[in-house]
């Protein structure tokens, strides 16, 4: 992964993260503020709840005040008729005044003010009333040229008026009410307002009347309507600083949803860090077996015979190769690298696993790392894996390299047992490390490789160009078998063969290839 790459992952990583902790804090912030309107709403019906009732009650007060004033026996505006009305006015608290009037709407005596012929009544009119019912019921709302002079609720019938002060209909909130803003009582049937709070805007209320907002949460108006009259009532929310809001946010919500953010948020970056770091894809990589395996031949540097191949391995990750240099250190570190070799194992045996049951002479050399070699775990698993493939001991070779000594007491152990099983074991990249040499010496081994770098510098002046030649001549001593690694030139081919090298691998021969390319070149060189 280069740096680029490596910049827009992390960047992705916190965009991730980020919405992981937002998202679930963003939804307890929302649940909060609809439960804060939510409860607003509730609040705000139970006021127009008891603001319709009362609407209703001074309704029907005022109602039965007028039918009393219908049974009275006494002559209309005669002096017992006006004691009665006196007495009506007296006994119902919601009425303010009584009295009758004309065909012609003209005031003919009130309660307050006497018979026209005291003469204050005399020319006052009523208007056309404001509302009619199909029972002849009148109501004049906001009239104000009435005896006392302020405005009043007028309702009347068959020539007899009642009349109210409005205020009586909204007296059910009080003045420095917090829950409600405003009170309206409407006449549903003319679209009337017919009493407000004070300060409520009454062409404000009628407009969220018309338009008639469903009881919903986020609605700041409560519409409720009565059944049994033709009255509705229009609640409105007080008008909240942002502050006051604040205040009485259901604080518990929004930290649910920030406690959830943050878990979800820690638990993203874990499995996004595991999923996305090199060792994450590594880990994944063994769990989905994305390894595969190339094989580059091994020949006789005498007959330029195919003998075997060395088994390398590489990830396949998405649609390109990695190479094993890239990862089998982090997997050595990770402890994922013996999976890595069973892997490796169990692709050979499946590629060719028939090939060499059938021509025995050709065998597979798997590299090992430290960890292969502390126990005997793949030879456990080797041993009944090539069993049940038909494939001989022989031909299943082992490729270590020095790095891989460190707790040389266990791997002089698992070595020998190696070779025991019938496995040859070699010593790879040798001459590369300090103590070589010493190796050789202490460990029971079949062979060495001899490292490219000393087959690089074969033909040259430089001081290593004889390295080649002196480690063959050892090998010979000790009685050991020599693979000379990473041949490109024929003189160099020539130079280690004349030099007593029997075997070599490099590209002068063949780069590493797939099964199917490998069976076809072994097959090739058989027949040469
Ligand atoms: P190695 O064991 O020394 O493998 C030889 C490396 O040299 C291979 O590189 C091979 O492709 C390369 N090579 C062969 N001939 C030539 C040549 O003529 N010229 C040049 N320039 N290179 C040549 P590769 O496949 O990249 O492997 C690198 C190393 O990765 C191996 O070095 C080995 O140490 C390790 N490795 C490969 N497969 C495995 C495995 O299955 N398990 C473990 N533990 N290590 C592995
Ligand atoms: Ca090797
Ligand atoms: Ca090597």
């Amino acid at each position: 992964m280069n740096k680029i790459q490596r910049g827009a992952l992390a960047a992705l990583l916190i965009v991730i993260v980020v919405i992981a902790a937002l998202a679930p804090a963003g939804i307890g912030f929302l649940f909060a503020q609809r439960s804060q309107r939510h409860d607003e709403a509730e609040r705000l019906n139970t006021v127009a709840k008891a603001a319709l009732y009362r609407a209703e009650d001074v309704t029907r007060r005022l109602s039965g005040a007028l039918g009393e004033i219908g049974k009275v026996a006494a002559a209309p505006c005669s002096p017992p008729y006006l004691k009665e009305l006196r007495r009506i006015a007296l006994t119902h608290e919601q009425v303010r005044d009584a009295g009758a009037y004309d065909h012609d709407g003209r005031w003919q005596c009130s309660s307050l003010l006497g018979a026209v012929s005291a003469g204050v009544l005399d020319g006052l009119t009523l208007p056309p009333p404001d509302w009619r019912s199909r029972d002849g019921v009148m109501a004049w709302y906001g009239l104000s040229r009435l005896p006392g002079g302020k405005s009043s609720l007028v309702m009347g019938r068959n020539g007899f008026y009642v009349a109210a002060d409005p205020s009586l209909y909204v007296d059910t909130l009080d003045a420095n009410d917090e829950v409600a803003s405003g009170v309206a009582i409407i006449n549903t049937d003319v679209s009337r307002v017919i009493a407000t709070t004070p300060a409520t805007d009454a062409n404000a209320i009628l407009a969220v009347y018309r338009t008639a907002p469903p009881v919903r949460d986020c609605s700041p108006y409560v519409v409720r309507r009565s059944v049994s009259m033709p009255l509705a009532v229009v609640v409105s929310a007080p008008h909240q600083t942002l502050h006051q809001r604040l205040r009485t946010l259901p604080w518990g919500w929004l930290l649910g949803g920030v406690v959830v953010g943050l878990v979800f948020a820690g638990w993203a970056a874990v499995f996004l860090v595991r999923r996305l770091s090199p060792r994450g894809q590594l880990s994944d990589a063994v769990r989905r077996h994305q390894f595969i395996v190339a094989y580059q031949p091994i020949v006789d540097l005498g007959t330029r015979r195919c003998v075997g191949a060395e088994a390398l391995v590489r990830w396949k990750y998405h649609d390109r190769i990695v190479r094993p240099d890239h990862f089998i250190p982090l997997a050595e570190h990770r402890g994922l690298i013996q999976a890595i070799t069973d892997q490796v194992l169990d692709t050979i045996l499946l590629e060719l696993g028939e090939f060499l049951k059938r021509y025995p002479e050709y065998y597979v050399s798997v590299n090992l790392s430290a960890q292969d070699l502390t126990t005997r775990r793949f030879l456990d698993v080797l041993g009944p894996a090539i069993v049940r493939q038909g494939v001989r001991p022989a031909q299943i070779r082992i490729e270590a390299t020095e790095r891989s000594f460190l707790d040389a007491d266990a791997a002089k152990e698992v070595i020998s047992a190696f070779r025991d099983a019938g496995h040859a074991v070699y010593l790879d990249d040798f001459g590369t490390g300090y103590s070589s040499l010493s190796h050789l010496q202490n460990f029971r081994i079949d062979g060495l490789k001899i490292d490219k770098s000393f087959v690089d510098t074969v033909g040259q002046d430089a001081a290593s160009s004889s390295v080649a030649s002196h480690i063959i001549d050892m090998a010979a001593t000790l009685d050991v078998q020599v693979i000379a690694e990473g041949i490109e030139h024929e003189e160099q081919a020539a130079y280690l063969h004349a030099r007593g090298a029997q075997f070599g691998q490099g590209w002068l021969f063949s780069p590493p290839l797939s099964a199917a390319e490998f069976i076809r070149y072994a097959g090739r060189t058989r027949g040469a």
